[in-house]
């Protein structure tokens, strides 16, 4: 699976890209040198909407995002790399800090969820890194609705392109 680095005016691309479990990296405050140096390191391909970058760039794959909508942006990124259902693994990974989530035992969420999560929620990951608990809710079904609509959309497209 394909690892992205996005340039500071992506923060929302970065923040789906993670909830579809796609490693990513982001930092809202990262200069170019950085961005290059952390793509080159880690064997990332860096998603930018900065012209300034293409022009600098020095041999890395990257992908200039066109559009300002984050959606708009995800559907790009998804159909240029062929990002298919199979690949994705949603809710594997923390929305803020990238890191791969763990299971936390329900008893161990007690205390730090709401009462009402506790009593209708059995399943529970954390990042061992920021903290935050994560647990199937509303979000799900945002992200169902979000994976439906931009992968259906792709496939859309490319009936389009084939008529
Ligand atoms: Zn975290």
């Amino acid at each position: 699976m394909m690892r992205f680095i996005c340039d500071s005016m992506l923060g929302k691309l970065a923040k789906k890209l993670r909830m579809l479990g796609i490693d990513t990296s982001y930092q809202n405050k990262i200069t170019e040198e950085y961005l290059i140096a952390t793509a080159l390191n880690e064997n990332r391909t860096v998603l930018t909407r900065k012209t300034a970058f293409i022009i600098s760039n020095k041999d890395v794959p990257f992908l200039f995002i066109l559009d300002n909508n984050p959606k708009n942006q995800l559907r790009q990124t998804v159909s240029n790399f062929k990002i298919t259902k199979e690949m994705i693994n949603p809710f594997s990974r923390c929305i803020s800090c990238n890191k791969e989530l763990n299971r936390l035992e329900k008893d161990l969420a007690e205390g730090k969820v709401a009462d009402y999560v506790l009593n209708t929620t059995d399943t529970f990951t954390t990042c061992l890194s920021c903290g935050k608990i994560y647990w199937p809710g509303t979000h799900l079904q945002n992200m169902k609705r979000l994976i439906n609509n931009i992968f259906i959309g792709s496939d859309e497209q490319e009936a389009h392109t084939l008529d």
